[in-house]
């Protein structure tokens, strides 16, 4: 198999909740040489070192100084999210149903619910210890634990086929386990939660602590199913999450492979875009911003001259795309909708839900005509409103012209996704020629 899709299949299986995405970028990058940056204390950096910058353990800025941080041109920055829809456990409340141990979710992002059905689950996150100097947090992930959302049979849900609409609050809590049958002391068989009183007592067990140390948790449920190459021809490759760490995975791999530029070149994972972005480790913070700043503060420079540097940028933001769906061709702009393996689209929306502009736009086809990249468009139906990326929020807080790019997918949103072979190694081709600046 191809180097650059076996690694992101690597990616993707390691990778089932933003704080493990965050995590196995570290990995990529301390490997490579890069330190990581503490926000709380002044940065003294290098030139032509690499660097990174964590928040909330879900959130990720790596960037490379190169041969000219005292001066530099300009940055060369490239965005993507580490989040992925999917459903938060409420907390760790069992509860007990028709024999059954059952956990109560809550959405996160827009999954496709029906997607979730019926799959082989597992629960993963990051668990709050308490530590006698603090709180350690752990990742967790053990997909030998499976948790599962079965539908109702077809004969009592007879219509099904024709649309059923999931009540997040009564249909979809997951079933952990069955409860197990105690007897008591006249003998009588009777329910009994095996002195389990919460899911943490079941987390701790397998963590080797007591339930007790678990202050917090945060915790969401993935699919078991690993990512594969899939078609009669192996073309395409399907997995949950392509949306966006294939974006994410693609940032740092071209970050990685250019270096000592006479730009900033920099690579931005940001959490919580499939809810909004507005959080402190979000798009739409001061995160970027505040990193940028201080790169260029660092060095003895100024605001006014980070605001000179900003004003020769440029943003590429990376986010999934739709491919063109045969079955379904009336619900897209058949003149404007990628195929799979024809290379990246570049993404227009005239309500600026994408920030490309016909300046920008032009900029990306002239790296992927340097790249040696083919290139698409994305522009929705007229009359159905399109979806929304984070190329618009960094643009606008930074006033660093954007544009909006992704690979083409099919079932965006889904349990699994489906995405071309192809278009990942040109997105990764396209990204290092965007972050050559000499
Ligand atoms: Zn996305």
């Amino acid at each position: 198999m191809d180097q650059g899709i076996r690694s992101l299949l690597d990616y993707l299986n390691s990778a089932p909740t933003a704080y493990h995405a965050v995590s196995e970028t570290e990995k990529k990058l301390k490997a490579a040489g890069y330190s990581i940056l503490d926000e709380s204390v002044t940065w003294n950096l290098k030139p032509c070192s690499g660097y990174y910058v964590i928040r909330n353990g879900s959130s990720l800025i790596a960037f490379h100084t190169g041969v000219n941080l005292e001066t530099p041109g300009c940055f060369r920055i490239v965005t993507a999210h580490t989040d992925s829809p999917t459903f938060r456990l409420k907390e760790g409340m069992l509860n007990e149903k028709n024999g059954m141990l059952t956990l109560g979710v809550e959405v996160m992002g827009g999954p496709i619910f029906s997607t979730w059905l019926d799959r082989d689950l597992a629960v993963a996150g990051r668990i709050l210890i308490r530590k006698k100097d603090g709180i350690e947090t752990v990742l967790y992930k053990n997909s030998e634990r499976k948790v599962l959302i079965p539908n109702p049979p077809i004969h009592l849900n007879r219509t099904v086929n024709k649309g059923f609409e999931y009540n997040a609050q009564n249909h979809l809590k997951c079933i952990v386990k069955s409860i197990q049958k105690s007897s008591d002391s006249t003998g009588k068989s009777k329910n009994s939660k095996e002195n389990i009183e919460s899911f943490y007592d079941l987390i701790a067990s397998d963590l080797k602590i007591s339930s007790r140390d678990i202050l917090d948790a945060d915790l969401i449920l993935y699919d078991t199913q690993e990512a594969a190459l899939t078609s009669w021809e192996d073309e395409f490759f399907s997995s949950g999450r392509i949306d966006n760490l294939a974006m994410c995975h693609a940032s740092i791999q071209a970050l990685l492979a250019v270096q000592n530029q006479t730009g900033i070149t920099v690579a931005a994972l940001f959490d919580n875009e499939e809810t909004g972005s507005k959080t402190p480790q979000g798009a739409d913070s001061s995160f970027l911003e505040q990193v940028l700043e201080r790169i260029i503060l660092s060095r003895g420079g100024s605001r006014e001259g980070f605001m000179a540097v900003c004003a020769s940028s440029f943003i590429v933001s990376a986010d999934a795309a739709h491919a063109i769906h045969p079955n379904f061709s009336d619900l897209y702009d058949e003149d404007f909708t990628p195929e799979l393996n024809k290379g990246p689209a570049i993404k227009k929306n005239a309500g600026w839900n994408y920030a490309s502009t016909g300046e920008t736009a032009s900029l990306f086809k002239l790296i992927c005509e340097k790249a040696d990249v083919p290139y698409q468009l994305f522009i929705n139906r007229s009359d159905s409103p399109t979806g929304k990326t984070l190329g618009p929020l960094s643009a606008a807080r930074l006033g660093i012209p954007a544009v909006d790019v992704g690979n083409p997918l099919w079932s965006m949103h889904s349990i699994r996704e489906t995405g071309g072979v192809k278009d990942h190694n040109f997105m990764i081709k396209a990204f290092e020629t965007h972050y050559r600046v000499n």
